[in-house]
């Protein structure tokens, strides 16, 4: 294994090893860098240890560079942060560090290297290299890091189940390098998860969701849920989706299982699109099935309505997973409630007045939403995925002639609320709700033509219906 680096990160190495040897400290790259670096992976930050004040050699080489970068810093943890040519480079004084039980801030002491690279959570992020003139660009590696990363493994450098309970989030960090890297988790370094799940109590939330996004923004998402699940973390903060796993069986009937159908979905949106909330529409599609599960004789297992109590969970679910409330959850929650609609419209005899109000309903949103549901077929039948794409391909076609032809997607009917108050002489009240909604539907089934002045007649029809006269001017 061998770290390439490119002249801009050689540049900037360089003169924080001619800091450090003014200062005469001991300095090391650690960390992330270095492990993405010998797996070939992508990193726009370097950790920098030194036995010494990291905070004063951030600022001495950032000295070294122009125009000067500025330095942000804190004492109390004597960590130090700059940013050149669109790198971050963190710096540290080596630590050690010991735990009390309900905090996850350590006490901490000066250690040498050895001790900063034993606090670190897994093995492959201690693997050091040296910036020191007398050895540098040397790795040092005394927990095995290279081995572990040879053999895509994820170890504590120290004994688990005290590495975990120090600081739980490293149980959401080894989960979600595992989904990163697909690497594996030791058995001995998993078992301690699974050992000490209730430990995440003392995590925030934020930063909970934070691993937890990283994990649905990988690859293959299932690898990081399935683990989640396994070890027992997932409840902790996100029961609704544990509540999806397992299958039920009456009269020898049993349902397919939920949690994986929709780890299933999840890959499947996560092959076509990186955006994550497409991808957490994906995880919430089906989040109302437990809540609408019947046995029905004769007929078997039916989940009437999820699709309505899913919508309505979304809120709840982001509020409790500090996920942002305003236009993503909407996007979510409108993607979770409309996950259906295309296939009861891929038959021949669907109207154009179905495909006008699915494309009014969804708006702009219609394209993910058709990616969610193509992804949502999960058949191991081979003939009957072809046919539900088949449908879908049909389905989309229709979208984009009628489209085409009515312009729906980003559509405003041609009465609105203030025309209606005007002209009756209201203010805003139920009536105006009323009638708004009867002129758009009208349009919407192809009653009247999406025009104004068919709409402003039906706009008095059905204002005369409900007993009231447009005001006459006076003169
Ligand atoms: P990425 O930047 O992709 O998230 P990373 O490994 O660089 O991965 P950072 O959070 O940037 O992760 O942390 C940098 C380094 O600090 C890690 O490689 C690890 O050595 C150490 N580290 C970070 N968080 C912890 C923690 N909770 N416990 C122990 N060591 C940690
Ligand atoms: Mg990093």
């Amino acid at each position: 294994m061998d770290i390439q680096l490119n002249k801009t990160e050689r540049g900037i190495l360089e003169k924080i090893a001619t800091a450090a040897q003014e200062m005469r400290v001991e300095t090391y790259l650690i960390g992330g860098f270095v492990r993405d670096k010998l797996i070939g992976r992508n990193t726009k930050d370097a950790d920098i240890v030194c036995v010494g004040d990291g905070i004063e050699l951030a600022h001495r080489a950032a000295a070294a560079f122009h125009p000067l970068p500025t330095v942000s810093f804190f004492k109390n943890y004597g960590t130090a942060h700059f940013r050149v040519q669109q790198f971050d480079v963190e710096f540290v004084g080596a630590r050690k560090e010991s735990y009390q039980q309900y905090s996850r801030n350590p006490q901490v002491s000066v250690g040498t290297l050895e001790d900063d690279q034993l606090r670190r959570d897994f093995t492959i992020n201690a693997l050091a290299i040296s910036l020191n003139a007398e050895n540098y660009g040397t790795l040092i590696d005394p927990f095995g890091g290279i081995e572990d990363l040879q053999k895509k493994m994820i170890r504590t450098p120290s004994d688990p189940d005290i590495t975990f309970s120090d600081d739980p989030l490293r149980m959401m960090r080894a989960i979600r390098f595992a989904a990163q890297l697909h690497f594996d988790i030791a058995p001995e370094t998993f078992e301690a998860i699974a050992r000490n799940h209730e430990r995440i109590k003392i995590i925030s939330q934020e930063r909970i969701t934070d691993e937890l996004n990283k994990i649905i923004l990988s690859k293959k998402p299932s690898i990081g849920f399935d683990l989640l699940f396994r070890c027992g973390l997932l409840p902790h903060f996100f029961p609704q989706m544990q509540e999806l796993s397992g299958a039920a069986y009456i009269d020898g009937k049993g349902h397919k299982d939920n949690f994986y159908h929709t780890l299933q979905v999840l890959d499947n949106v996560a092959y076509r699109s990186n955006d994550l909330w497409l991808r957490w529409a994906a995880i919430l599609h089906d989040i109302g099935k437990p809540a609408t599960k019947r046995f029905e004789q004769g007929h078997g297992w039916t989940f009437h309505g999820h699709e309505v109590v899913g919508e309505r969970m979304v809120p709840k679910i982001f509020r409790q997973l500090k996920l942002p409330q305003q236009d993503n959850m909407k996007y979510v929650a409108k993607l979770v409630a409309l996950h259906l609609r295309p296939i009861s419209l891929s038959k021949e005899e669907v109207t154009d007045s179905a495909m006008r109000r699915l494309l009014f309903d969804a708006g702009e949103h219609i394209d993910d939403l058709m990616q969610l549901c193509e992804s949502d077929i999960t058949s191991k039948n081979k003939t009957k995925v072809r046919r539900f794409l088949d449908n879908f391909e049909y389905v989309r076609r229709r979208l984009i002639e009628v489209e085409e032809k009515d312009r729906i997607r980003n559509w405003h009917p041609p009465i609105d609320g203030s025309i209606i108050m005007q002209t009756f002489g209201l203010a805003p009240c139920r009536e105006v709700g009323i009638i708004k909604t009867a002129v758009r539907e009208a349009i919407l089934d192809g009653i009247i033509p999406n025009e104004y002045d068919a709409a402003y007649a039906f706009m008095l029809t059905t204002a005369a219906a409900i007993g009231l006269t447009p005001k006459t001017v006076s003169e």
